[in-house]
C-alpha cells in the first residue's frame, strides 16, 4: 500500500512499522495469487448477473405477501435463482432455515428414512451435526436424532495427508447406504477443506457403484471460492447458510438447499410437512435482501479470501501453524492458526473483535453456546449478528487451541484485521 496509507495505520490506528512492512511484504508475495483469485470473481460476477437476467428478475419480485405465502413470486424467483447459480433443477432458499445446520439437519432428516445408511465421507463433521446424526459426546444426546429414528450411521475418516480415502469410502458402501454426505469446509477441524477434484472423484466412485445412492455436500464456506461449485461435478444435493459466502452480508438470516428436484421435494416436506412442501411460508421481506447479497456475495468472498490467504502467511512467517498452509490453493473461505495456548487464542480473537465495525469496544468471553460441546469464543463484531462472512474470529477452547479466521466484507477491513492482530504479538 501507499506510504499515505502506511502513515494513517501508524498515526491514526498505532500500529507499528513492523507488522506495517510484514503485512505489505506478504501482500507482494501474493500478488499471482490475488490475480487469479480476482478473475474466479469476475467470472462467478457474471455467473450470478446471467442467472438474474435468465430468470427475468424485477421490482415486483421483491414484494411479499402474509398468511401463507402462497404465490409469492419473490420467493419463487429467489429459488429459481439458487438454481440456476448452483446449475440445478431445484431449490429452497428461505429466510426461516435457522442457519446451516438447519439447512443440513432438513436435508438428512428428509432423505434418511428408519434403516437407511447415512456415511459421512469427510470423517468427524462440524460439531453442531453431531447433535443431528446423534453421536455428540455421552449425555448430551437429544431426542429425534438421525440414530433416534433408526437410521444406520458410517464415518470413514480422512487419510493421513488429509484427503478423503476413496477405498475406504468404497468398502464403506452396502446395500443399505442411502445417502454419502461430505463436508466441503474445515468446520473446527485440522485440514484443508475437500477440493472439488476429490468431491467430483467420490461422486463419481458412488454412483459407479450405485447412482440411486444420494451424495450430499455441505458446502458451508464454499460458495464461489472456484468457478463451479459441487453441483457442477455431480453432487444430487447441496446445503449452506445464507449468513455465510451466499449472503453476501446482506441476507438477514436462512439458509439454502439446491439439487435434484425428487430430493428437493422430499426435503421439502420436512422443511414445512407432507403435502405443503415448498409452496408455502413466507419471506417476511427478505426476497430483496436475499437477492441483492446473492449479487454482491461473488465480491464478498473474493475480499474474504483474499484476507484468510493474507492472514495465513502471516502467521505462517510468525512461525505459527496455519491450515490451509501458507500460498496453498483454497476450498474455503477459512484460516486456521493453530495457537497451542488458551491465552493467545483469546488475544486473538480479541484483536479481531477490536477490528470490527460493530461492538468493537467489547470483549469476547467463551460461553456454552447451543450445539457445541466445548464452550466457543467468538469474535463477530457485525451487522448481522453471528455472521461469519463479515471479518470474525472463532475457537473451541480445547487442545490444541486452534483459531478460525474468516469473513471480511472489504479485503481493506480483512487486512486491517491482519494487522491489528499481529500488532499485540510483535
Ligand atoms: C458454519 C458451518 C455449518 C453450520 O453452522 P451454523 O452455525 O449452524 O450456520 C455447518 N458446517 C460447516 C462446515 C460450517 O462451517
Amino acid at each position: 500500500m501507499s506510504e499515505r496509507y502506511d502513515d494513517f495505520l501508524r498515526k491514526e490506528l498505532g500500529i507499528k512499522e513492523q507488522a506495517i512492512n510484514m503485512v505489505n511484504e506478504a501482500e507482494q508475495e501474493l500478488q499471482p495469487m490475488f490475480t487469479e483469485l480476482d478473475d474466479i470473481c469476475a467470472i462467478n460476477q457474471l455467473k450470478v448477473l446471467k442467472a438474474f437476467q435468465d430468470n427475468r428478475i424485477n421490482a415486483t419480485h421483491f414484494n411479499w405477501n402474509t398468511g401463507y405465502g402462497y404465490d409469492d413470486d419473490g420467493r419463487e424467483a429467489v429459488e429459481r435463482v439458487y438454481a440456476s447459480v448452483f446449475h440445478t433443477e431445484a431449490a429452497l432458499v428461505r429466510p426461516n432455515i435457522v442457519n446451516g445446520t438447519h439447512a443440513i439437519a432438513t436435508t438428512l432428516l428428509g432423505l434418511l428414512k428408519p434403516g437407511d445408511e447415512l456415511i459421512e465421507a469427510s470423517g468427524k463433521p462440524y460439531d453442531t451435526l453431531g447433535n443431528v446424526i446423534g453421536t455428540a459426546k455421552e449425555g448430551d444426546n437429544f431426542t429425534g436424532t438421525l440414530l433416534d429414528y433408526g437410521v444406520l450411521y458410517k464415518e470413514v475418516p480422512l487419510t493421513p495427508d488429509m484427503d478423503i480415502d476413496f477405498e475406504a469410502v468404497r468398502s464403506a458402501i452396502s446395500n443399505k447406504t442411502k445417502v454419502v454426505a461430505m463436508q466441503r469446509s474445515t468446520g473446527y477441524d485440522w485440514r484443508p477443506a475437500i477440493s472439488l477434484a476429490s468431491i467430483e472423484k467420490v461422486v463419481t466412485l458412488v454412483h459407479e457403484i450405485n447412482p440411486e445412492i444420494i451424495v450430499f455436500i455441505d458446502n458451508c464456506y464454499g460458495e464461489f471460492v472456484d468457478t463451479y461449485e459441487p453441483t457442477d461435478v455431480g453432487v444430487d444435493i447441496m446445503a449452506g447458510s445464507l449468513i455465510k459466502n451466499p449472503g453476501g452480508g446482506i441476507a438477514l438470516s436462512g439458509g439454502y438447499i439446491v439439487g435434484r428436484a425428487d430430493l428437493v421435494e422430499q426435503v421439502s416436506y420436512r422443511l414445512t410437512c407432507p403435502g405443503i412442501g415448498g409452496e408455502c411460508g413466507l419471506t417476511y421481506g427478505q426476497n430483496r435482501n436475499v437477492l441483492q447479497g446473492l449479487f454482491l456475495s461473488p465480491k464478498i468472498v473474493n475480499s474474504a479470501i483474499k484476507g484468510a490467504t493474507l492472514c495465513g502467511v502471516i502467521y505462517d512467517k510468525l512461525g505459527y501453524e496455519v491450515m490451509p498452509r501458507a500460498f496453498a490453493k483454497r476450498s474455503d473461505i477459512i484460516q486456521a492458526i493453530k495457537f497451542g495456548d488458551a491465552d493467545k487464542t483469546c488475544a486473538f480473537c480479541n484483536a479481531v473483535q477490536s477490528s470490527a465495525p460493530i461492538d468493537s469496544y467489547v470483549t469476547p468471553i467463551p460461553w456454552d453456546m447451543p450445539g457445541y460441546n466445548d464452550q466457543v469464543i467468538m469474535a463477530a463484531g457485525a451487522f448481522v449478528m453471528g455472521s461469519s462472512i463479515e471479518l470474525s474470529a472463532d475457537a473451541p477452547l480445547r487442545e490444541p487451541y486452534i483459531a478460525y479466521f474468516q469473513g471480511g466484507l472489504t479485503y481493506e477491513h480483512a487486512r486491517f484485521g491482519v494487522l491489528k492482530s499481529i500488532n499485540s504479538l510483535i
